[in-house]
């Protein structure tokens, strides 16, 4: 992936999935009665839409460019997000949400530092790496999380 649009196009689309699913997970763990899990989601969906604008002011895009599907190229045919989402069910209990919400964030994580490790453009290499340690971040961030409910 060596063309800076391009990939801040496959970011912007990660982030927006990502935002998207980090909200429905909140709306789930306020049913279920757990409303300090709900704000810890919000809280990622909140960090992945900054996420989001970031990326969007650094291609000097005003709105998500929208690229055809075919023209994607995500490892395996699938967003990183909707990999890790694709055999939900309807019930989730907290620990299944905060596996689930890892499980995505690993996988962004792989997807950046994959690209900036096959990339010969240094800017998309630079903010590849960059991304790839936001995610790194989010992952610290759930595995804590995780630790802490273990604890309990
Ligand atoms: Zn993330």
């Amino acid at each position: 992936m060596d063309d800076i649009h391009f990939f801040l196009a496959h970011a912007i689309q990660l982030e927006q999935e990502s935002a998207r699913r980090y909200e429905e997970l909140a709306d789930e763990m306020q049913t279920l009665g757990s409303p300090e899990v709900a704000d810890f989601f919000r809280q990622m969906a909140h960090y992945s839409r900054l996420h989001l604008a970031d990326a969007m002011a650094r291609g000097g895009f005003h709105y998500p460019p929208k690229l055809r599907p075919e023209e994607y190229r995500w490892p395996d045919g699938t967003s990183p997000e909707a990999a890790a989402w694709g055999g939900v069910d309807a019930f989730m209990d907290v620990a299944g949400a905060l596996a689930l919400a890892l499980d995505g964030e690993q996988r962004s994580c792989v997807f950046y530092r994959e690209i900036a490790g096959q990339t010969v453009n240094p800017n998309v290499r630079l903010m590849a790496e960059e991304f790839a340690g936001e995610e790194a971040g989010h992952v610290a961030q759930l595995e804590a999380r995780i630790a802490r409910l273990a604890a309990d």
